[in-house]
């Protein structure tokens, strides 16, 4: 099938990259034309585990290809996917800017029948309001159709989550809307969810305010945990074994960050506002994430007495590991805390320090994570990269200037540490020292 993807960041390029490799034409088209001649030469702006092999086999067999044209992406393509940002605006409202510029592009280049289709993640009723936009703009009574199709990959594993989906989701209003994505959708054998437009919407806000509400769930009993004595892991792994709970994302740590969870959150306690509901629950949700940090920010407190003047060799900027994604991350929300506190920052992440140059000035960015414990008063873990669980703990002690480890993301075994010879504190476990 002949696809279009407008809006070639880090859902776009997968989208495309994946239907591409299941034999279908591509076109991704983005207004950021630096970032369209990057990926022309074979290059990726982003960084996603399996991304850059699976373009460059693409691009090489000619079944994707790149513009800075909406235009060359819409004329040969059938489908059309909206993959473009849906950032928050200052009250929490989605920023619907970038949706509303691409189906007004989209209806001004139309020359036939398109099915136009929602992936960015927006609230209920955009569809509606899509479908308006293009109506007005289109130039002649060229047939349409809008559908939702929300997006569930994460970061880190979008590939495989691509491929591999759970469940693939269709919001459709018109019979030859759903035999296309019925169509497209062939190859993956999961459960297809067919619905309404409004319905496919809400699952998209409804399934991650669900996630981040286990999230803050966990770091709430995390709370007690600490001040009882009990193991947080441990009463998340009794709780999870239930089917009815699930173990995932039932992992306490710093909060949950990223460019979805909390403008996601934000943007589904707004639209229920405007609609007479006051979604109270996501509310605390969204507070308990918030506290989390100044909980650890006080955890660290404590262990150092003072702060100022302090250096805290931090491991992890990305806002979760196997990205290089900043936006919202909690671990440069602590590093702007510590900051204003006075600590000096020294940072390591795998992947995510370029992009963190950019917000961070005054920190230094360290080559590993030996040279972030290096003189350091305290090593913070802020990120799970699967790296930091297997350092050499003998070199990070003789490293840092007193064994201190903080864990917000819970990595190691309390008791291996303790016998390490470290002061370790994590989060809803007793401290060893
Ligand atoms: P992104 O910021 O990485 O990519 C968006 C791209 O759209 C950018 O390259 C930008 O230049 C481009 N763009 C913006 N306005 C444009 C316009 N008018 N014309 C053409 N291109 C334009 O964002 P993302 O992380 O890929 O997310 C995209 C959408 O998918 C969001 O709604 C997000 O909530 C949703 N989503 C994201 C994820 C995720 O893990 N990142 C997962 C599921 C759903």
């Amino acid at each position: 099938m002949k696809i279009a993807i407008i809006g070639s960041g880090y859902v776009g390029l997968v989208t495309g990259a994946c239907f591409a490799e299941l034999g279908n034409q591509v076109i991704c088209a983005d207004n950021d034309q630096g970032k369209i001649e990057t990926l022309k030469k074979g290059s990726l702006p982003l960084y996603e585990p399996g991304l850059a092999e699976l373009i460059a086999r693409n691009l090489k067999n000619k079944r994707l290809q790149f513009s800075s044209n909406i235009k060359d992406a819409v004329r040969p393509s059938e489908i059309i996917f909206i993959t473009v940002g849906t950032p928050a605006l200052d009250n929490g409202e989605a920023d619907l800017t970038g949706i509303e510029n691409v189906a007004r592009a989209i209806a001004v280049n139309m020359d036939g029948y398109r099915l136009i289709i929602e992936k960015s993640t927006v609230p209920v009723e955009t569809g509606d309001w899509v479908r308006q936009i293009i109506a007005t703009y289109i130039k002649d009574k060229t047939k349409f159709d809008v559908a939702s199709n929300p997006e569930f990959l994460r970061e880190g594993s979008a590939i495989s989550d691509f491929m591999n989906p759970d469940r693939i989701v269709i919001g459709v209003e018109s019979k030859r809307a759903r035999d296309l994505l019925t169509e497209l959708y062939k190859p993956f054998k999961v459960p297809l969810v067919v619905t309404n437009i409004k319905s496919a919407e809400l699952i998209k806000h409804a399934s991650n305010a669900f996630l981040a509400a286990k999230i803050s769930f966990i770091n709430a009993v995390s709370r007690i945990c600490d001040t009882v004595g009990a193991d947080v892991e441990e009463v998340a792994k009794g709780m999870g074994l239930d089917k009815r709970i699930g173990l995932s994302f039932l992992k306490a740590g710093i909060g949950y960050g990223g460019s979805c969870f909390p403008k996601d959150l934000d943007a589904f306690v707004n639209i229920s506002e405007k609609l007479g509901y006051n979604f109270n629950l996501l509310k605390s949700v969204r507070r308990v994430n918030e506290e989390q940090l100044s909980f650890m920010l006080k955890k660290i407190k404590d262990s150092l007495r003072i702060i100022k003047d302090k250096t805290i060799g931090v491991l992890g900027l990305a806002f979760k590991s196997n990205t290089d994604d900043i936006r919202n991350s909690q671990a440069i929300g602590l590093i702007r805390m510590l900051e204003s506190e006075g600590a000096r920052i020294k940072a390591y992440d795998p992947q995510a320090m370029n992009k963190a140059r950019d917000v961070l000035s005054r920190i230094t960015f360290c080559a590993d994570a030996y040279s972030a414990a290096r003189s350091s008063d305290c090593l913070l873990i802020a990120t799970e990269w699967d790296e930091f669980k297997e350092l050499d703990f003998t070199r990070v002690k003789k490293l840092l200037k007193r064994p201190l480890i903080i864990d917000g993301r819970n990595l190691y075994e309390p008791e291996r540490m303790g016998k390490l010879g470290f002061t370790y504190i994590s989060v809803g476990r007793k401290s060893v020292s």
